[in-house]
């Protein structure tokens, strides 16, 4: 009988959860670049069989290529994000043409999913001041990330699971790309062996909302913290792509050429929503 009771004690005190592993930790996975056909497609059927939702920073012209794709994206509750209409790198632009970009993508993903995007990622997540300024008027805070497993020029799908798995750690936002099949294996895997480790997924916003963080335009975002009087940490980078530069005062941006955009509708560009 003695032992019996022992051995209950011990079979209880074994499966009994550590406070550490009853604590979740969350993460964002963020996948740039898309919509992206079969690939896309795939990732999507993965996601929701495993009930997770991701961040899609989508490219305006892909958009355009798939519709039926990105409305999808949208209806199985993934939040959407821009990712410029050309994939042009907005240091290489004026501030007029990241305007004219933005607004572009913008009403690409408005006009295909009902959806006002309400986060940037700029591609190659190269910002400047113009950018930021642009981001102040439009609303529309920079995410960029704080793992980088370099999918996009990896076909080791579990390189890239590797290293997303060593690196992972509460707050972080991963960045990967829904243009592989070794992209798409290595997210799966991912969610499936990080959750067994006591992570969720959750989309940035809901990222940053847990963390209480509250993102605004015209600043950068590369992880959360949940650490409390800690807030510097969440612009805090693995691999800075850039230096953040001092932020001018808010300004309107481009008065007299959004002016101009509105006696012009038919242009390329649309205006963006102050
Ligand atoms: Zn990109």
């Amino acid at each position: 009988m003695r032992r019996m009771i022992c051995a209950a004690v011990l079979c209880c005190f074994l499966t009994l959860p550590s406070f550490a592993a009853d604590t979740p930790k969350y993460l964002a996975l963020t996948f740039d670049d898309g919509p992206s056909g079969r690939f896309t497609s795939r990732l999507l059927d993965g996601l929701v069989e495993r009930e997770v939702h991701a961040t899609f920073f989508l490219c305006g012209y892909r958009i355009e290529q798939y519709p039926e794709l990105t409305a999808r994206i949208a209806q199985e509750g993934h939040e959407i994000g821009t990712h410029g209409y050309a994939h042009k790198f907005f240091n290489s632009l004026s501030a007029e043409g990241v305007c004219c970009d933005l607004s572009k993508a913008q009403r690409c993903i408005e006009e295909t999913t009902g959806v006002q995007p309400t986060l940037l990622r700029p591609p190659g997540g190269i910002y400047d001041t113009k950018v930021l300024r642009q981001t102040v008027c439009a609303k529309l805070p920079v995410v960029l990330w704080s793992v980088d497993p370099e999918d996009w020029r990896r076909t080791d799908s579990d390189a890239v699971a590797s290293h997303i798995i060593r690196k992972a750690e509460n707050g972080d936002i991963i960045l990967m790309h829904d243009m592989s099949d070794s992209s798409v294996d290595a997210a799966l895997r991912v969610i499936d062996e990080l959750t067994a480790q006591g992570f969720r997924f959750v989309t940035v916003s809901e990222l940053a909302s847990l963390a209480g963080s509250t993102m605004q335009g015209g600043e950068a975002y590369y992880r959360f913290s949940f650490e409390k009087n800690d807030s510097i940490s969440e612009r805090e980078a693995e691999t800075e792509p850039c230096t953040n530069p001092a932020f001018p005062p808010p300004r309107p941006c481009k008065a007299a050429f959004i002016a101009r955009q509105n006696s012009r509708r038919s242009s390329c560009c649309v205006p963006m929503a102050y």
